[in-house]
């Protein structure tokens, strides 16, 4: 397999995705610029080589085409000023023939928003009245799937693939596109590389004892990742909103608490194959309980199993707190996708600090440590945790699924994995 690394792209016509679905205010400012950061080290490299660059991405869900509101050229200018260069702009990701043709070593060029056209997903638009029509729309969307992605593949001698956020899509511009190219002329860019071996580290190059930390909202969610690490890991924390489901499965009273009544018995079955599997489930004992969904809401501590009627836990109590951060520090790898409780609001940190830090002192005692998930991700940042912690993933959905253990269909179209 060819690598970004071992390539030198000069004079070559190098077509990249990535990931610059990054947010916009209502003027169109682009508020976090992480994902254009992220692909950066991989534009620099073939913009360096002198390779002519043709990058292309999604923004956003568009409805139609074109769709102003999600029109790439907003972010033309803050990539012309972070690869100190100028950028050039297609305005239809279909009819850049012309501009690639005039392309000179080390030209970037960018490609209006793939998703304007339905063919990027596959998904076609519209209103359905049933499911056979929907499926006849798609079935016959496949063909001009195929003539879109080779109108792409032919701009270029080279595909490189870095947008890890949308790996786990079979989309055009993420994986069927990669059939256009021989194994020596596709490759991962430089994220793709970290994301990978940073999963890798939690799914395979498992270092002893492993805790994972699952939380968030809901159980019934994370029910495949949960199922997947039970066969991996030593120590699984479940914390957030989720605790209050496994207390009524196992006779408590959670008050107001999220909980879901659906997937009682599933909590129950949690319980059992961790205890089958040898792994150490741990739940939150004590919870802080409010009596309004609110940051300004009364509050106390209670067991998390006897939460009085009117109350509801919004995060894990201190002797929860310092339950998980001795299980997190004996981890010498740890994975923590979700909050342990609502840390949007000030008042319901405390839990989501106490597991940051217990995560920062484990990775300084050498242990290796992987965030992921968007909220996990928030209250890393907010909390000044995102280097001193091993990796941060990019990849929301994406790093999920590869946590549920599936082969991410981007990741498949380079190596030729089943
Ligand atoms: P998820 O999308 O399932 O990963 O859940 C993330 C959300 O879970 C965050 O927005 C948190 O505010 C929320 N969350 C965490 N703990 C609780 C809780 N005890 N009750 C309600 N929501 C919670």
């Amino acid at each position: 397999m060819a690598t970004i690394d071992s390539t030198n792209f000069n004079g070559k016509k190098v077509i990249v995705r990535v990931d610059f679905n990054v947010p916009l205010d209502d003027n169109g400012n682009i508020t976090d610029d992480t994902r254009m950061r992220g692909a950066l080290p991989t534009l620099n490299k073939i913009h360096e080589d002198g390779g002519k660059l043709i990058i292309m991405s999604h923004m956003g869900r568009p409805k139609k085409n074109p769709d102003p509101k999600f029109s790439l050229k907003q972010i033309v200018p803050h990539l012309s000023e972070l690869m100190g260069t100028e950028v050039q702009f297609a305005d239809d990701c279909q009819k850049a023939q012309a501009q690639v043709a005039a392309l000179k070593d080390g030209d970037v060029l960018v490609l209006e928003n793939l998703r304007f056209y339905e063919e990027e997903t596959g998904k076609p638009r519209g209103e359905f009245a049933t499911d056979e029509e929907k499926a006849a729309a798609k079935k016959a969307l496949k063909p001009k799937q195929q003539a879109f992605t080779k109108t792409l593949a032919d701009y270029a001698e080279y595909y490189v693939n870095d947008a890890f956020g949308t790996a786990h899509r079979k989309h055009a511009s993420t994986a069927i596109i990669a059939d256009f190219f021989d194994k020596d002329h596709k490759m991962f860019g430089y994220l793709m590389e970290k994301e990978i071996a940073a999963v890798n580290k939690v799914m395979k190059d498992i270092k002893r004892p492993f805790v994972a930390i699952m939380g968030g909202s809901k159980v019934s969610t994370k029910i495949e990742i949960i199922e997947n690490l039970l066969t991996k890991v030593d120590y699984l924390i479940l914390t957030g909103g989720m605790t209050y489901t496994f207390m009524k499965a196992a006779g408590g009273t959670v008050g107001n608490s999220i909980c879901e009544n659906d997937f009682l018995d599933l909590a129950d079955r949690i319980v059992k194959e961790a205890k089958e599997k040898g792994v150490e489930l741990v739940l939150a004992e004590d919870s802080v309980v409010a009596d309004a969904f609110s940051n300004d809401a009364h509050t106390q501590i209670t067991p998390s199993k006897a939460i009085p009627d009117g109350w509801e836990g919004l995060d894990i109590g201190p002797k929860s707190r310092e339950k998980f951060a001795a299980v997190i520090k004996k981890g010498k790898t740890i994975l923590w996708n979700g909050p342990a409780g609502v840390f949007e609001m000030d008042n319901f940190t405390a839990g989501s600090r106490a597991l940051g830090d217990a995560v920062v002192e484990a990775t300084k005692n050498g242990a290796y440590s992987l965030i992921g998930g968007g909220d996990t991700v928030a209250c890393v940042n907010k909390f000044g945790m995102a280097d001193k912690v091993s990796y941060v993933s990019t990849g929301g959905g994406a790093l999920l699924e590869a946590i549920e253990g599936k082969t991410l269909p981007g990741i498949a179209a380079i190596t030729g994995e089943e």
